[in-house]
């Protein structure tokens, strides 16, 4: 019997909803965003409850197979899928609740960032998540949740209350700074490592009109340096991230700019809409503007500009930068020139604000003195071209300087580690909560942080 027959046995007579490669559906439900190398799983198991996902994670635990937790299905690293093992796919674990007197909103494992924005925008309400909408919640809350709220509401982790989390035996557990507060540390921050988070309770803010959309400027070094200046100098009201990227074929570009090297700034301004004009005017002058898109807009209108990366081949690296000199900008401007794939851009997200105001030990999120997390990405359809696409990220972020220090959520290689990610400190400390609660590391599928104890640093 392979192990895959014993989870079947093991469910026999939950009413868990199986999908095995032949049967209606599977070939809907078994891909993750991004494309990749390996097999398909061989069994996707798809919970409607609490009850039934500690049923799939009891069926792993005690079968072995191979076994991975999907949400929204973003991980560029593929963390959502296992060739030939099981995956629990918690999609159809959806529903939001806003309770706008507490200022509380309720996520299930299955939301996407969308569906809480909307559900929350109509009580003039929001939690910052990051720039897309079909990112899950949890997925990317557990990881960090940077966006165009963080500098003024901190990351999405800052505003988690509390969670439900199926440990690895299958025990349904309360986390806050009241209920198993150590599980709560490491749940912010250090991914999805220890359980299935059922349900999470998210601080809201009020949240109406913003100040935002895109900028569009000429390819000069000299406007990567004065954007992020810019940003540093900016009130906490003001949020963006600057992609110096190969110009997509979008309808608001000139089309004698598409696929060579532009600026752009992606901005919200979520102060008073009067003060967003003087907030703004230092990003306007940083360079020779191509186009102005930014205006006073409802909230949940400024993430359609973000385009679909559904089906591509992801290489990337992400570490921190303090900022971009010319020299450095030049460099990357020439090399989105010769990128060999359709999507090549180093995103420049400034931290600070919020962000920089927890203290680095309060969530397993540490990097809070960083000013400007930066990431190098080339995509495309076509997996025949991966090795260059990768060759071209590292030449590009060597030039940058990238290394040493990662964000989980932008982590796209399968085979890197959890000391890529955190310091040593942060990652002895989610080792031991790894070790209380998931001893046989049944939730590897992420930036897998493994029951060990680190080996004593060497004597001199
Ligand atoms: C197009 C795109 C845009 C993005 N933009 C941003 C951004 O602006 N800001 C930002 O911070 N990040 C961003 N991300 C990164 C994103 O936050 C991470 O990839 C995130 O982990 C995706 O979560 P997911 O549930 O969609 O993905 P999945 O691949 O399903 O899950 C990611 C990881 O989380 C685990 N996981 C998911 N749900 C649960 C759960 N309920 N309980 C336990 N573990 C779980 C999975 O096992 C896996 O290890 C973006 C990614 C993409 C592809």
């Amino acid at each position: 019997m392979t192990t895959i027959d014993e989870v079947r046995k093991t469910l026999g007579g939950k009413p868990v909803l199986l999908v095995a490669p032949g049967d209606a559906g599977f070939d809907g439900v078994a891909p993750v965003v991004f494309a990749g190398d390996g097999a398909e799983p061989a069994l996707v198991a798809r919970p409607r409850d609490v009850g039934e996902v500690s049923a799939v994670v009891r069926a792993a635990a005690a079968t072995g197979v191979p076994f991975a937790v999907r949400g929204g299905g973003h991980a560029y690293a593929r963390y959502g899928t296992v060739a030939g093992g099981l995956v629990l796919d918690l999609r159809l674990l959806g529903g939001v609740q806003i309770d706008p007197e507490r200022r509380v909103g309720i996520a299930s494992a299955g939301t996407t960032a969308g569906d809480y924005t909307g559900a929350a925008a109509e009580h003039g309400l929001a939690t910052g998540f990051g720039d897309t909408l079909s990112v899950g919640v949890p997925g990317l809350a557990l990881g960090g949740g940077i966006g165009y709220l963080s500098r003024r509401d901190g990351l999405t982790l800052d505003n988690v209350l509390g969670a439900e989390v199926v440990l690895a035996d299958g025990a349904v557990v309360r986390a806050s700074d009241d209920e198993n507060p150590d599980l709560f540390w490491a749940l912010r921050g250090g991914g999805g490592n220890f359980g299935v988070v059922t349900r999470l309770d998210l601080r809201l803010t009020p949240m109406t009109v913003v100040t935002g959309g895109l900028l569009a400027f000429a390819p000069d070094p000299r406007t990567v340096g004065a954007l992020l200046a810019a940003a540093a100098a900016a009130p906490d009201e003001l949020s963006l991230m600057v992609n110096v990227m190969k110009a997509p074929p979008a309808p608001f570009l000139p089309a004698e700019r598409h696929g060579t090297p532009i600026v752009v700034a992606l901005v919200c301004h979520s102060g008073a809409p009067e003060d967003a004009d003087a907030a703004l005017a230092p990003l306007r002058a940083a360079g020779t503007v191509l186009v102005d898109l930014v205006r006073p807009q409802p909230y949940p209108d400024l993430f359609g500009l973000a385009p679909s990366q559904a089906g591509m081949w992801p290489a990337q690296r992400t570490g921190f930068v303090q900022t971009v000199v010319e020299d450095v900008a030049a460099q990357v401007i020439d090399a989105v020139r010769t990128a060999p794939t359709p999507v090549a851009v180093l995103n420049l997200r400034p931290m600070g604000g919020a962000i920089a105001r927890v203290p680095r030990d309060a969530t397993a999120f540490a990097h809070r003195d960083r000013e400007v997390l930066a990431t190098v990405g080339a995509l495309g359809p076509d997996g025949g071209r991966v090795a260059e696409a990768r060759d071209w990220v590292g030449r590009t972020a060597d030039a940058l300087g990238l290394g040493g220090a990662a964000y989980v959520n932008f982590v796209a290689d399968p085979g890197a580690g959890a000391g890529d990610a955190y310091p040593p400190a942060t990652l002895r400390r989610l080792q031991a909560v790894k070790r209380q609660v998931d001893p046989a590391n049944l939730f590897r599928s992420n930036l897998n942080v493994l029951p060990v104890e680190e080996p004593a640093p060497a004597r001199a």
